[in-house]
This record gives structure tokens, C-alpha cells and sequence, in this order.
């Protein structure tokens, strides 16, 4: 990260004003972020448990501003999407991540599938199936390797047209899967309608693997249907060996986590990919 001591943001401050202040810094920031060329994408393994070979990458986005240094998604994503900008910088994750990924498929790697977080923001467009659709072709990307990652919130609201903007998705081939699974309210039953392939159960379940009797449970039963219901599931955010072998015992298909590998720059997943051809 670029570093300019005296001007880095304090996140940390508990005052309210200072607190908007630096949100006012930040959005300030942003608009120019895309163009400052500040903005990248890092890359992390989803490995197939069963086989333990990588067989997707989620894509992660990274601010680094050479005022600000490097910002956590946590921080600057939220005000993207309040801003709109979520929707000129989502486009540009899209159309860079495919064209990485055809790259990679072009010099002989074992095609994988690369998975990008889409904010309700997007969503919402009406016109974003159009736009995925232009950068497949665009990018000659086969669909069946791009999935996109969409958050529970989005079964509560304007739910008629998000169905029909999900439906011309899946459509268009690309595979659909819901993040952060078990955080919102929706049930296994409703994933099916939403034309969905599968489900990422959320890192905080999967952090309490035999620490907690009900969020275990919680873990297991969720793989258990969604088996039942062909779904396929992921488990995010696997820490150690135990949660591994729990997770490995219950059926579960596919696993992304710090035991594997953290989120990696393009190069040094090229390389990961190389190594495990
Ligand atoms: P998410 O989609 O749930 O992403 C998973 C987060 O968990 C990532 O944090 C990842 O680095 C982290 N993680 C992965 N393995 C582990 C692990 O074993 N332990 C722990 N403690 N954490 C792990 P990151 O990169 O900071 O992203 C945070 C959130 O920011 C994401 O949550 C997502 O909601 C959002 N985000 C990131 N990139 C994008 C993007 O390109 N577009 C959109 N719309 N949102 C994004
Ligand atoms: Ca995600
Ligand atoms: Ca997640
Ligand atoms: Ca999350």
C-alpha cells in the first residue's frame, strides 16, 4: 500500500461527525477512484473439497488511494452503493474479471469458474442481463464460467422484477448463487424460484463449527437440504482443519477459506493455478 503519513482516515472514531465527515472523504475519493486507475481485483480459490483442486476464484475488489491507503471493501463498498457508483465500478469488475478469466483459459489453464459479488444496486438496473450478456461477448467468455454472487437482501424487495431480471440470467447461461447464506430471512424453498444454483453459507456459521451446538447444527442441516433440493453448496471463510473435516464429514461440496489461501493478487493465483494443474 501507498503510504502518506498525517493523512490516513481514522475508521476507528467513535464521533458521530467526524464519522460523516470521513464518509464525505471517502465518496470524494471514489468518484475519481476507477479513473486514478486505484481500483484492483484480487482473487480467491474455491476448492472442491472432495477432489481438493481449485475449481473457481471469487473476485474481491481493493481500494488503494495514495492518500488514504488501502481501504477495506467493508468501509468503501457501502457508499458506493448509497452513491450509484456501485453500478460504473460493478461494470468495470464484471468485464475485467471475465476478460482474466478467458485470459487464463486462453494460455492453457484448467478452466475455472470465477465468481462476482453483484449489489442489489445492479441488480436493480433493468438492463443489466443486456450488459452481462455484451460483456460475454465481448470478452468471448463461455457463460457457464461466470457466476454471479447475490446477497439474501434482495428476496424482500421489488421482488417481481428481480425474478424476472434472475430468470433472463440463467437464461443467458451464467450460474447463480446467494452469499452470506443464513444472515437474511430467505428459506431453502424460495432459492429455487429465484432460479438459483447455489448457496454460500455465511462465514459466521462456519467460524462457530464445534464451538456452537446450534449454529452446527445449523451447518449441517443447511448442506443436508440443500443436497436434498440440488443445490450446491459452499462454505466460506474455513479457518482450520476441524471445521475442514466437519464440513468434509457433512457433505459438503465446495470450501473457500484462509486454510486454503488468503485472497491472492491476478499473478500469484495464475501462479496457484499453474502449480496445481
Ligand atoms: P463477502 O462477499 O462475504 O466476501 C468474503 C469476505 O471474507 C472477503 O472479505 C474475504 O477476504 C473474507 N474471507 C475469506 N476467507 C476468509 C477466512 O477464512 N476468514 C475470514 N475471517 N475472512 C475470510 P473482503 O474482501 O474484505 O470483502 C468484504 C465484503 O465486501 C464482501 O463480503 C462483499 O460483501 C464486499 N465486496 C468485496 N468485493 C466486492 C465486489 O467486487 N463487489 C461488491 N458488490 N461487493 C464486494
Ligand atoms: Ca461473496
Ligand atoms: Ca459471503
Ligand atoms: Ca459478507
Amino acid at each position: 500500500a501507498k503510504e502518506t503519513s498525517g493523512s490516513k482516515i481514522e475508521f476507528y472514531s467513535s464521533d458521530l461527525n467526524e464519522k460523516i465527515s470521513n464518509q464525505f472523504v471517502l465518496e470524494n475519493n471514489l468518484w475519481f477512484a476507477l479513473d486514478k486507475n486505484e481500483l484492483f481485483l484480487q482473487y480467491q480459490p474455491i476448492i472442491d473439497i472432495e477432489k481438493n483442486e481449485i475449481i473457481a476464484a471469487e473476485v474481491l475488489l481493493r481500494w488503494d488511494n495514495d492518500k488514504l491507503g488501502l481501504i477495506p471493501p467493508d468501509k468503501f463498498i457501502p457508499i458506493a452503493e448509497e452513491s450509484n457508483l456501485i453500478v460504473p465500478i460493478g461494470q468495470w469488475i464484471l468485464k475485467t474479471a471475465c476478460y482474466q478469466n478467458k485470459m487464463w483459459q486462453d494460455i492453457g489453464l484448467k478452466p475455472i469458474t470465477i465468481a462476482v459479488n453483484i449489489s442489489v444496486k445492479q441488480l436493480e438496473q433493468e438492463d443489466f442481463p443486456e450488459l452481462v450478456e455484451e460483456i460475454l461477448n465481448e470478452t468471448r467468455l463461455d457463460p457457464q464460467y461466470l457466476e454471479l454472487e447475490i446477497t439474501e437482501s434482495i428476496s424482500a424487495k421489488n421482488i417481481e422484477d428481480i425474478i424476472k431480471i434472475l430468470k433472463k440470467l440463467s437464461n443467458l447461461g451464467v450460474k447463480l448463487s446467494i452469499d452470506d447464506f443464513g444472515t437474511g430471512y430467505s428459506s431453502l424453498g424460495q432459492l429455487k424460484k429465484l432460479f438459483i444454483d447455489k448457496l454460500k453459507i455465511d462465514k459466521s456459521f462456519v467460524n462457530d463449527i464445534n464451538e456452537d451446538l446450534d449454529n452446527t447444527a445449523i451447518v449441517s442441516t443447511i448442506i443436508a437440504m440443500a443436497n436434498i433440493l440440488n443445490l450446491k453448496v459452499v462454505a466460506e471463510g474455513i479457518e482450520t482443519q476441524n471445521q475442514l473435516s466437519f464440513l468434509k464429514e457433512n457433505s459438503c461440496h465446495m470450501g473457500q477459506g484462509y486454510l486454503f489461501s488468503r485472497p491472492l493478487d491476478g499473478d500469484a493465483f495464475e501462479e496457484l493455478l499453474k502449480r496445481k494443474k
